[in-house]
């Protein structure tokens, strides 16, 4: 069995509550840290971690925390990224639903760290429940005393926040989120400056994902080092993936990172294999931004080495410049899915949540969209596919923020994997427009 550090109590009954929480030994790193350590052996014990961001960038943590800025007299922020909109991902309001003293925890630790008096957990403003479980658990954890004026007589004081999101994609984006959270219209800012130079109104900020904050417990409690023990080469500790699409058993994992994705795909003890007796088509292993792999791809490298889950084998997709482990948003696709319509789905997605500030975005989404929905009923010509081709290479490290590249990917993905699809469109354009081609090449 894999070790679990987030989800070890998953179903403790009550674990939801402070009461259970605490005797499952909740609390615990907060007491270690405030009273036994200084921040900076926080910030440290974070580093020896190798913790990377679980948001989907995967940029390490502990050095995201050493570039905070501390000009004196400037307060500074930790703002916890709850707004996980990613299509295929739900793995933080799993966490939020289920173990919300877990980010509570975290929050507490990860604000002393920073040296934050005032932290913010901003929630995507579709998840209400959510919304309420965690200010009842803060409500909780401050009652007794872990939250408020001079927390366990350390002389430290913390205040932390839940803010609805503004109910786009977009919000997610660190310094779109922080724009909304300043009570403005969520568009992205241009980095550099890094929100740990000037974030929240314009003072050094932190923005971290929810399960990242979460980590950080297991990380004090049991030290860098031994959270470092876990995974391989700079893929750390264990992740949360949330599976959907054609699988036995689709649903919230935690996984020691390193995992062959074949075993998490195949195994009892994680997916079960794909429905229905089906065979595995294509996989998107890290949410939406990221590339679709088709099977071959998916369970073995280049080199015929087993597929590991882990951002560095993830990245080497066949041409995937950044990290393909993503936000951890597992979807499956079987024999009988078309990824010409799966993909006209979700560049209608990001077409529909672009901001609308840079034009390769804006335009660029839009006209993808439009070719793919011309391809997929039936209506294409071969010149199409070279111009999508074309249209996302522009796109695609041309914008602001990662939404621009996130909607390029797939479809260069799709191309590059499956053109079969998208010429068969083209060639059968009546089939096209009645049948699905997955079930056409039965
Ligand atoms: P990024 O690589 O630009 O930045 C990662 C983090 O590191 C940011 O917090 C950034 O401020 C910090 N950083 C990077 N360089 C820095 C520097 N020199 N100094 C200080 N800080 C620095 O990526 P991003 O925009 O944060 O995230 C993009 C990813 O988000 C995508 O790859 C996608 O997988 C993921 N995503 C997730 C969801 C979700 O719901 N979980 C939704 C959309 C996108
Ligand atoms: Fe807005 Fe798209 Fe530009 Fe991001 S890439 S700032 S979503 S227009």
């Amino acid at each position: 069995m894999a070790r679990k550090l987030l989800l070890a109590h998953i179903d403790v009954p009550g674990i939801n509550t402070f009461e259970v929480y605490r005797q499952k030994g909740g609390y615990r790193a907060v007491e270690k840290a405030l009273k036994t350590m200084s921040p900076e052996d926080v910030v440290e014990e974070v580093k020896k971690s190798g913790l990377r961001g679980r948001g989907g960038a995967g940029f390490p943590t502990g050095m995201k925390w050493g570039f905070l800025a501390k000009p004196e007299g400037v307060p500074r922020y930790l703002v916890c990224n709850g707004d996980e909109s990613e299509p295929g991902t739900f793995k933080d309001r799993y966490l939020m639903t289920h173990i919300p003293h877990a980010l509570v925890e975290g929050m507490i630790v990860s604000s002393y760290a920073l040296g934050a008096n005032t932290s913010y957990i901003y929630i995507r403003g579709e998840m209400m429940p959510q919304i309420r479980i965690v200010e009842k658990a803060i409500a909780e954890a401050k009652a007794a005393g872990f939250i408020g004026k001079n927390i366990l007589g350390t002389g430290y004081d913390l205040e932390i926040h839940v803010q609805p999101g503004g109910g786009a994609y977009i919000c997610g984006e660190e310094t779109a989120l922080l724009e909304s959270l300043e009570g403005e219209r969520g568009n992205p800012r241009i980095k550099p400056p890094f929100p740990a130079v000037a974030g929240l109104y314009g003072c050094p900020t932190v923005v971290n994902n929810v399960e990242s904050i979460a980590a950080t417990v297991p990380i004090v409690n049991d030290g860098g080092e031994e959270y470092a023990k876990i995974g391989i080469e700079r893929s750390t500790g264990t992740k949360l993936i949330s599976a959907s699409g054609n699988l036995v058993r689709p649903g919230v994992y935690e996984i020691e990172m390193g995992l062959p994705m074949e075993e998490f795909i195949y195994s009892e003890e994680y997916c079960g294999g794909i429905a229905n007796g089906k065979r595995l088509k294509a996989v998107v292993a890290g949410g939406s931004s990221v590339p679709i792999l088709p099977t071959h791809l998916a369970l073995k490298t280049a080199k015929g080495e087993p597929r590991l889950m882990t951002y560095e084998s993830l990245a080497d997709g066949g041409f995937v410049t950044g990290t393909a482990m993503g936000s951890g948003g597992f979807i499956a696709f079987d024999e009988d899915q078309c990824i010409v319509r799966n993909t006209l789905n979700y560049t209608r997605f990001y077409h529909h949540e672009s901001c609308g500030q840079c034009s390769p975005c804006r335009e660029g989404t839009g006209w993808m969209e439009k070719v793919l929905h011309k391809i997929e009923y039936g209506h294409g010509d071969m010149s199409d596919i070279d111009l999508l081709w074309d249209i996302q290479q522009k796109i695609d490290g041309n914008t602001i923020c990662p939404l621009g590249d996130a909607s390029a990917w797939p479809v260069a993905s799709a191309i590059r994997h499956f053109r079969d699809e998208f010429e068969w469109h083209i060639l059968h354009p009546e089939e096209a427009q009645t049948r699905n081609y997955g079930l056409v090449m039965e």
